[in-house]
């Protein structure tokens, strides 16, 4: 062996070792430091896992080093190890880097042998000692020599069946002596050998069994699970033993200082009296409430109190630990950051705040975007979920989670949803006349698509939880069912999807209720002080922006019209195309001006932050049906039904669609091109929304409008286009006798007009970068096609980091937003530029944002909270770099 050192004493290390000592030995270490009573000990590192694995063998040497350290335990406790006098026994913990609770093993009571145990007795009590020397057989035997657990637990349930006891703790001191020889015989039975009565063998063996532990297959598969490198490692803790087993004044039990599901400040636990380590989570006695000790042992209680108090003070964080009472003396055994949902950690860090441990804006850096995207998602109640295992996983397309009972077909679900049904929607694939079903579903499962299928942009665009592209998933849409592998789910049945993780389970789960809870209101607003960037939301229904607006947002980034339309009213938007005449038109676009005036007027009435409409931006392919599938069903219903109604419909769309069907949907006649060609329909929507605006004025509201013309790439298009609105604005304020306040802008969604900013400025009131297509004009590649054939491969083979589409791709698009907003503000420094695309919401994408000098980001409803605190941590981010603040953060 080199001169590496590869054993710590706990009086050598601290929190920060992690890495080497393992996130038990690292915190024994921390917490000998503090001053805690910890039974003293020694770690053995990480290192010599890595060598194990490697040789199949402890490296020469260790032994050596292992016995030295044995001695200087011998010298700090006063006790001898293997000695007939005072006899020290051990423990040999396994502990990594990270977590991985109850992977790997542990070895307690290392030390007994036959001829000590007599004195053992002696010296503690009878009892005691021969319960310690079993379990130590029965833990060396199963870890060390892997012989099952129930054949000592079958020789357990014997015994206590010829006393007539039930629980372990009852047996009598002959019922454990006859354990302790009935263990020795099955050892030998099972080994071919004796129990081994030299103590050292005891330990080296045990350490050797820890260190093998890391490679046993539960651990593999765990690490596999959770992405953890199978390098990091255990390291060995060797530790003094202290017994809770010690009598009836003696207890062992496991405690966080908080609650860790709700978050209280209460301490939290489990205890059991006359009992070692195993006994409280193993299940075999039913451990007692934490509170009950309280009257147990009142003092032991007041000093948990205390040593959680300064635990939680010392490491800022809530903590998970192990105790154990000998005599009515506290030992400390282990200690971890809790592990704890998403409400508690908020609740803790508010709570932490206010109690003066940290500080506000260290408190809002705590949280993670996470944490907020689950709280505010109707979520499967974390204490089910961990116990029943999915059906089979998709894609995470849209957070929640929605129980309901299987429906294939959209049209169906909505007459379902009527009669009282809630209802998963599953399909191969969505397509836009599934909207009403989709709708009328709580929840929506795919088997094929990804992040930016239909199915997915339209659940989040409604709120509505979506699992897409699962593709275990086989669909009979003929006769209603689909299956996995062997399990056959049928119409009418029960499921449960969760967006949030893409998972799906067979039956009907418990959820809990989502929303903003006070602590969580109180820490985004703790953040909103440190933010420059602003927060808006894209919702264009009534009940949507109200959302919004209670989540925070300041003001409606992009109400898009066409969102309108969707459902019953797209016959509204096939009309206006449809039409040959403009007068034909207009007749059309009367019918739309009072309802789009309601809506607007709802729309802009729920606030007086300002609310940025979009106008129609309908991309046809989405309000029609598919060119080549009409085709043949004219071709059909040319033959069956020569003379029907139905036909003569059929002709006529598809006349028209042979016209005015764009060669390429995503370059063709959409956008702002609609305007400029039938200036009509801008100018009913104009109409609309100013009437709506002068009618909230003159009812003492203070509506904030901004009109935004879409796809703007010329600036001319946009002058056209503000001249014919403005005509339109002065007309409706002499109508209604008032002066209405409204702006005019663009979307900047090409790379013309984000290098020609400067010029668009000039016509424009305000810009918003509409990321989606200013990505698939600068890649050049559509975002469904990408989506459907070539996303995955380009993301596999590491062309893409991650989807363009969902994280703004910094070098290309970001670069033409730079330029964009540079110029643009180089013209006029006052222009408000925003970003209204899917990006808006996403943590990269605002950062991103922020850099380039955006004033504002939009997202959906349900991604405000979380730009709120992205746009938050942006700002104290900053702060402390420029104050070089660095907070504390020790522990695991
Ligand atoms: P795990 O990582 O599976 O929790 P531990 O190493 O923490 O394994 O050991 C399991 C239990 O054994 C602990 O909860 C503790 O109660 C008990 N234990 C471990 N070491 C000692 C010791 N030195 N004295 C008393 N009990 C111990
Ligand atoms: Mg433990
Ligand atoms: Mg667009």
């Amino acid at each position: 062996m080199n001169s590496e050192k590869y054993i710590y004493k706990f009086e050598e290390g601290n929190a920060k070792m992690v890495p080497k000592l393992g996130g038990k030995g690292a915190n024994l270490a921390e917490m000998t430091s503090m001053g805690f009573s910890v039974p003293p000990g020694f770690t053995i590192t990480t290192d010599i896992a890595r060598i194990y694995s490697e040789k199949g063998d402890l490296p020469e040497g260790l032994l050596e080093e292992v016995k030295k350290h044995v001695e200087m335990l011998e010298e700090v406790t006063g006790k001898g190890f293997g000695s007939q006098e005072d006899p020290l026994l051990v423990s040999v913990r396994s502990g990594a880097p990270v977590s991985m609770p109850g992977m790997m093993d542990t070895v307690l009571n290392v030390g007994l042998n036959d001829k000590i145990i007599e004195r053992f007795a002696k010296l503690t009590s009878e009892r005691f000692a021969y319960d310690s020397y079993r379990r130590l057989i029965q833990m060396f035997g199963n870890i060390v020599k892997e012989i099952k657990r129930t054949k000592f637990e079958d020789m357990i349930q014997k015994v206590k069946g010829e006393y007539k006891i039930e629980s372990d703790a009852e047996l009598p001191v002959e019922g454990l002596k006859k354990l302790v020889d009935e263990f020795k015989k099955i050892y030998k039975e099972e080994t071919g050998e004796a129990f081994p009565q030299d103590p050292m063998k005891q330990l080296w063996e045990a350490i050797k069994a820890v260190f093998e532990s890391w490679n046993n297959p539960q651990a593999i598969k765990y690490r596999e699970l959770h992405g953890l490198s199978h390098d990091l490692g255990t390291a060995c803790n060797v530790q003094m033993m202290v017994f809770g087993n010690y009598g009836w004044n003696s207890a062992t039990g496991v405690g966080f200082t908080r609650n860790p599901s709700t978050g209280k400040k209460r301490l939290y636990g489990e205890y059991l009296k006359n009992a070692q380590g195993e006994d409280v989570v193993g299940g075999i006695r039913t451990p007692k409430d934490i509170h009950e000790l309280k009257e147990d042992m009142p003092e032991i209680y007041k000093e948990l109190e205390k040593i959680a108090g300064k635990l939680e003070e010392h490491y800022e964080k809530v903590q998970d630990f192990e105790f154990t009472i000998q005599d009515g003396k506290f030992w400390l055994l282990q200690t971890r950051t809790g592990k704890r949902t998403a409400k508690a950690h908020i609740k803790f860090a508010v709570d932490f705040a206010e109690e003066g441990l940290i500080k506000k804006d260290e408190a809002v850096m705590r949280i993670d975007p996470e944490h907020i995207r689950r709280i505010l998602h109707k979520q499967i109640d974390p204490e089910v979920k961990e116990n029943v295992s999915p059906l089979t996983k998709g894609i995470n397309a849209s957070p929640g989670s929605a129980s309901g009972r299987v429906v294939f077909n959209p049209d169906e679900a909505e007459k379902l949803r009527e009669d009282g049904w809630q209802i998963i929607l599953v399909r191969p694939e969505t397509a836009p006349e599934d909207f009403g079903g989709m709708a009328a579903a709580n929840g929506i499962l795919t088997s094929r698509g990804g992040t930016t299928s239909h199915a997915a942009i339209v659940a989040r665009s409604i709120g509505k939880p979506a699992v897409v592209g699962a593709g275990e998933i086989q669909i009979d849409l003929e006769h209603e069912k689909f299956t996995v592998n062997t399990t056959t789910i049928e119409k009418g049945q029960w499921i449960t999807i969760d967006g949030t993780d893409g998972t799906v389970y067979t039956e009907k789960l418990k959820t809990v209720k989502p929303g903003l809870f006070p602590e969580a209101q109180k820490i985004l607003s703790w953040g909103d002080t440190y933010r420059t960037l602003g927060v808006r939301s894209n919702a264009e229904r009534e009940k949507n922006i109200e959302k919004a607006i209670n989540f925070g947002a300041e003001g409606i980034g992009l109400a898009r019209t066409e969102y309108l339309f969707m459902g019953k009213r797209t016959q509204l938007v096939q009309d206006i195309v449809l039409s040959k005449t403009t007068e034909e038109r207009k007749k059309v676009l009367e019918e739309l001006v009072p309802q789009q005036r309601k809506d607007f007027k709802e729309m802009l009435g729920v606030t007086d932050k300002k609310v940025m409409i979009r106008l129609l931006d309908a991309p046809f392919h989405e309000f029609f049906p598919n060119y080549e599938e009409l085709l043949e069903e004219v071709a059909v219903l040319r033959e069956r039904k020569p003379n029907s109604q139905e036909l003569q419909e059929k002709e006529k769309i598809l006349n028209a669609l042979e016209k005015i069907r764009d060669t390429n949907p995503m370059l063709g006649f959409r956008v702002c091109r609609l305007g400029i060609v039938y200036p009509e329909v801008y100018r009913a929507q104009a109409r609309a929304a100013l009437e709506a605006a002068a009618e909230l004025i003159n009812e003492g509201k203070k509506p904030n409008l901004a009109i935004m013309i879409p796809g703007v790439a010329h600036w001319k298009e946009l002058k056209i286009l503000r001249e014919e609105i403005e005509a339109v604005a002065k007309k409706v304020e002499e109508e209604y006798g008032v002066e209405i306040p409204y702006e005019i802008g663009t979307m900047i969604e090409t790379p013309r007009s984000a290098l020609t900013a400067d010029q668009i400025t000039k016509v424009a009131d305000f810009l918003s970068f509409g990321t989606n297509d200013m990505t698939q004009m600068t890649y050049g590649m559509s975002r469904d096609d990408a989506e459907r054939n070539f996303m995955a491969p380009y993301i596999e083979k590491g062309i893409f980091d991650e989807n363009p589409f969902q994280v703004l791709d910094a070098d290309g698009v970001g670069e033409l937003m730079r330029i964009g907003v540079t110029k643009a503000k180089k013209t006029d420094p006052d222009i408000e530029v925003g970003i209204c695309g899917e990006h808006g919401g996403e943590s990269a994408s605002i950062r991103l944002s922020n850099e380039i000098g955006l004033d504002y980001v939009s997202c959906s409803p349900y991604r405000v909270p979380v730009a709120r605190l992205v746009t938050a941590q942006i700002g104290i981010k900053k702060k402390w770099e420029e104050t070089g603040y660095e907070p504390k953060d020790i522990g695991y």
